[in-house]
């Protein structure tokens, strides 16, 4: 269902104004963990200012430790709503439960499935079943057809609303937290008619070469580049090394956008 061979046109998804695939390509920004009222406000307020009309923000966060900061969970989903509405934002944010899947479609616009559970094909069944568009991360060493395949799970049950995120995939490399599989944005784009984004923070994992690998990605085709942004990235309670701050996210932005490529 998810083949180019099935349906030539791109789908497009529909957050409010903002729409993903098949046209002017989306920044999306925020936090990676939802910590407080006052931190996704802040953020959510330099976005607005910014332009941008999608904003993320983890609440379920799959930690590589049991003893770090596991998220603020449905309370941090009530945090992205409150602030949401103030500015007019779309939210996206992560779910890592089947069980949460209907309950989160109160809160935010779209659902997240992350790059450790894109094979948890309860969840993946889970997002099928409702309406809300659905962010799919590419697993950490999955490969192109296994990404794919976990989209089919989605969009078999009735979803359709699926964009396809490349978050980096795991190599022998060490330069960067992941290895950023620029080739997959050309071929998922011309195997699937699903919206396909960047991650730029969790492929690359720093914060100095973000603006030319976005570049890379919306060069390549990508509808879109997801980055994180947080008001004081050092006492961030994850990802506190490659997050950037207010002034940085707004440098970056500027320097997309004036590749003519956003
Ligand atoms: C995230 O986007 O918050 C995240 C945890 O990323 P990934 O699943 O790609 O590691
Ligand atoms: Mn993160």
């Amino acid at each position: 269902l998810v083949s180019r061979k099935k349906k030539k046109e791109d789908t497009i998804i529909h957050l409010g104004d903002t729409t993903v695939g098949g046209g002017k390509p989306v920044m999306i920004a925020g936090p990676c963990s939802v910590e407080s009222y006052e931190q996704v406000r802040t953020v959510a307020a330099a976005l607005k200012e910014a332009g941008i009309t999608v904003m993320r923000g983890g609440a379920f966060k799959p930690r590589t430790s049991p003893y770090d900061f596991q998220g603020l969970g449905i309370e941090g989903l009530k945090i992205l709503k409150e602030v949401a509405s103030e500015f007019g934002l779309k939210t996206i944010s992560e779910i890592v439960d089947p069980a949460h899947v209907e309950i989160a479609c109160e809160y935010i616009d779209v659902i997240q499935i992350g790059a450790r559970n894109m094979q948890n094909f309860e969840l993946l069944k889970a997002a099928g079943d409702v309406k809300t568009p659905i962010l799919l991360k590419r697993g950490l060493a999955a490969t192109i057809d296994e990404f794919v395949h976990a989209a089919e799970y989605i969009v078999s049950r009735g979803n359709t609303q699926v964009m396809l995120i490349e978050r980096g995939i795991r190599t022998y490399e060490k330069a960067t937290r992941n290895t950023l599989d620029i080739s997959a944005v050309p071929i998922l784009k011309q195997e699937t008619h699903l919206p396909v984004l960047v991650d730029v923070t969790h492929s690359t994992g720093r914060k100095d070469i973000l603006a030319p690998c976005a570049k890379a990605a919306l060069a390549a085709g990508a509808d879109g580049v997801m980055v994180e942004v947080h008001p004081d990235p050092a006492t961030a309670l994850s990802d506190a090394a490659q997050q950037l701050n207010i002034p940085e996210f707004n440098d970056f932005y500027e320097i997309v956008k004036k590749s003519g490529l956003l």
